[in-house]
């Protein structure tokens, strides 16, 4: 049975990414730069945020924290938004989700300028991703492309099922997976929160993506012998025993799935690094598109 590492597959990319950034401000060129938006102090965002704008740092990326308010109104986030999208200094920008209820996630989504959106949420460039036209690919589904291609995971020709249909990790991710990519050309069946005979389309499936947030919900018995497990999910569950009080937990039963796969990712140190290699290699993207005019 393969762990699929992502120390191991992330650091290929971020030190892919570093020697492209040491090669730019060795030509003299400026930095590429993310600016990211955190609103309020959910303890979960901070972290996400705070590894975000670490692993720019340690690649040589430029990076801005943008802190506001959790009762900040929708106008002034939008007004910051507009901000960074008219700072030339700026290459990509992200807004940290989930926002406190004032805030209309789907506006916020649309006041980025497409050119600068890193994270991929855009309409414009969910229709680009459908068409298989070149865009910024959603960092998580983007950085399970990319950790299936580091570990060389064939894919064409295979059932792959992905359970739930976000627009942030499910949806895209089946869109990847059906397209014509080097990992794609799979036969995709996207299962959500109605589909009635779960286990069963599961046991089919050669490659299964679980990304529905209920922890160790994917069970040996659903499982094929050497089916390929990527574990989406990332639930904090109360454990006075932790150090913090609770423990990050998968999708996936990983002790008893772990013994049917072929390969699996762990929860944590698996697509929660691919996802911010894939945010990092969409920002250089931005730049480079950004430079290129
Ligand atoms: P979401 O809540 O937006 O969507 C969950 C999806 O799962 C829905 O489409 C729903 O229909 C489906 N679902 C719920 N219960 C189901 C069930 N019993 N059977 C089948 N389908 C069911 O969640 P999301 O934003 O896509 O995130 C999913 C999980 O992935 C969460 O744990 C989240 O924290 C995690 N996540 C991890 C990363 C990462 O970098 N590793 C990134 C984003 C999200």
């Amino acid at each position: 049975m393969l762990i699929l590492d992502g120390k191991i597959a992330s650091q290929a990319v971020r030190n892919e990414l570093r020697s492209r950034v040491a090669s730019l401000v060795q030509a003299g060129k400026r930095r590429p730069h993310l600016a990211a938006i955190l609103v309020g102090n959910n303890g979960a965002s901070e972290t996400y945020v705070a590894s975000k704008v670490k692993n720019c740092e340690e690649i040589g990326f430029a990076s801005s924290l943008i802190r506001m308010d959790e009762q900040v109104a929708e106008t002034a986030l939008l007004d910051q938004i507009r901000q960074l999208n008219a700072d030339p200094a700026i290459d990509g920008i992200l807004v940290q989700l989930p926002l406190p209820k004032q805030i209309s996630e789907q506006k916020v989504i649309e006041a980025i300028d497409p050119a600068k959106d890193v994270d991929g949420f855009h309409p414009a460039n969910v229709g680009k991703l459908v068409q298989g036209l070149p865009t910024f690919i959603p960092a998580t589904p983007y950085g399970i492309m990319l950790m299936l291609e580091y570990f060389d995971i064939p894919t064409k020709g295979k059932h792959a099922v992905v359970i739930g249909r976000s627009n942030i990790v499910g949806r895209p991710m089946s869109i990847l997976l059906s397209s014509n990519l080097p990992k794609g050309n799979c036969t995709v069946t996207l299962c959500h929160s109605h589909t009635p005979n779960l286990a069963e389309v599961c046991r089919s499936a050669d490659i299964i993506v679980a990304a529905l947030g209920k922890p160790g919900f994917v069970k040996a018995n659903m499982v094929k012998p050497g089916a390929v497990i990527i574990d989406v999910g990332i639930t904090r569950v109360t454990d006075p025993t932790a150090a913090k009080g609770f423990r990050i937990k998968g999708d996936v039963d990983y002790p008893e799935v772990s013994a049917v796969a072929s390969a699996i990712t762990p929860v944590p140190g698996g697509v929660g690094l691919m996802t911010i290699a894939g945010l990092l290699k969409n920002t250089l993207q931005a730049y480079e598109q950004r430079e290129s005019e």
